[in-house]
């Protein structure tokens, strides 16, 4: 791969890429890493002294870096770290690969693809947002969906660095496709936690045991991963997130997010959707719930009233 490595935003998600980077690539390659949030800096530079190197800036970590990684919460994040003051395109980006791995809106993206292709027009800039979760980040099994097409020359480098960090990539065909894909799967497991709730709570209140549905959906046309290893009913599968009080998922707060950028989406291209306004208004409702908020999303169960017991 390359020499140096950039990484800007070490929260939740990144800080385990980093660390997955920071164990895997090679000695003589050195990581330079930024964040806000100067504590989170420290903790990985004091973990990795000889591999990580601490930077100041976007524009600090672009000019020591062949190439550039970011995983930041939103698009107004994603616009100021690249094109804002001491930003990345302020630094030497000229003939780099720059990879945001964030999940933002689609027209935040290709304003800020449009804006550093002006200003430095060898420098290559790729959507990759994924999907896997804190733990698969941790784990080093996160998917990668990757804005470009099959055929694009970066793919093998590309895919060479992303596999440090995870277990898939796939191109999804052209700039900000990747996050189009992210935006659409996530809108689909969102409805699934939402209509799995329901079913299973209408079984259970009929007397069914909810590990008998679980076993029903997985042998009829129900059959999906949300209703099983993500089962929002505790209880049916141990390592599901609602299994252990629901921590450790993926917060209701970001599927919120992420469903409401899914909206703003299909809205624009003109794709009707009966069930995103329905979808939307609990996930916001459930992000509000005390018994809900900073919980796995599969929590809607608790929301909507089933019974964990
Ligand atoms: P997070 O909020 O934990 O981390 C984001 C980090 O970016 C924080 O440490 C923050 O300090 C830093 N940051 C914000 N503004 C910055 C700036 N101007 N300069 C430098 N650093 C800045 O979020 P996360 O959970 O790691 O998620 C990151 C992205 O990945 C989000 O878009 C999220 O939707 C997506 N995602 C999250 C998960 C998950 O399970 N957490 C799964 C898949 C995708």
């Amino acid at each position: 791969a390359a020499d140096s490595i950039g990484f800007i935003g070490l929260g939740a998600m990144g800080m385990w890429m980093a660390v997955r980077l920071a164990e895997k690539l090679p000695k003589s390659t050195k990581l330079h890493v930024y964040d806000i949030v100067p504590s989170l800096v420290e903790d990985i530079c004091a973990r990795y002294p000889d591999k990580i190197i601490r930077g100041f800036s976007g524009k600090g970590v672009a000019d020591k870096s062949e190439v550039i990684i970011t995983m930041l919460p939103e698009g107004k994040h994603v616009k100021s770290v690249y094109l804002g003051p001491d930003g990345i395109s302020s630094g030497d980006i000229e003939g780099k690969l720059l990879i945001d791995c964030s999940t933002i809106d689609t027209g935040s993206f290709l304003e800020v693809k449009k804006t550093i292709s002006q200003s430095s027009p060898s420098s290559r800039l790729f959507d990759a947002p994924v999907s896997g979760g804190v733990i698969g980040a941790q784990k080093g099994t996160i998917a990668f969906f990757l804005g470009c097409a099959e055929d694009n020359k970066e793919i093998p480098q590309l895919t060479v660095l992303l596999s440090l960090m995870g277990s898939k990539v796939i191109p999804c065909g052209g700039p900000s496709l990747g996050l189009a894909a992210k935006l659409s799967n996530n809108y689909l497991s969102g409805i699934i936690a939402i209509a799995c709730s329901e079913a299973m709570d209408m079984g259970m209140r009929s007397g069914l045991d909810p590990r008998v549905l679980a076993k029903v959906y997985a042998a009829g046309t129900a059959q999906n991963t949300i209703c099983d290893r993500f089962c929002p009913v505790p209880g049916v599968y141990p390592e599901a997130p609602s299994s252990n009080g629901y921590r450790n998922g993926f917060k209701v707060q970001l599927m919120k997010k992420d469903f409401s950028l899914a909206l703003d989406m299909a809205q624009k291209v003109g794709s009707q959707n009966v069930l995103g306004n329905a979808g939307l208004r609990t996930y916001e409702a459930a992000s509000e719930d005390a018994r809900c908020r900073d919980l796995d999303s599969r929590v809607v169960f608790r929301y909507l009233g089933g019974n964990e017991n």
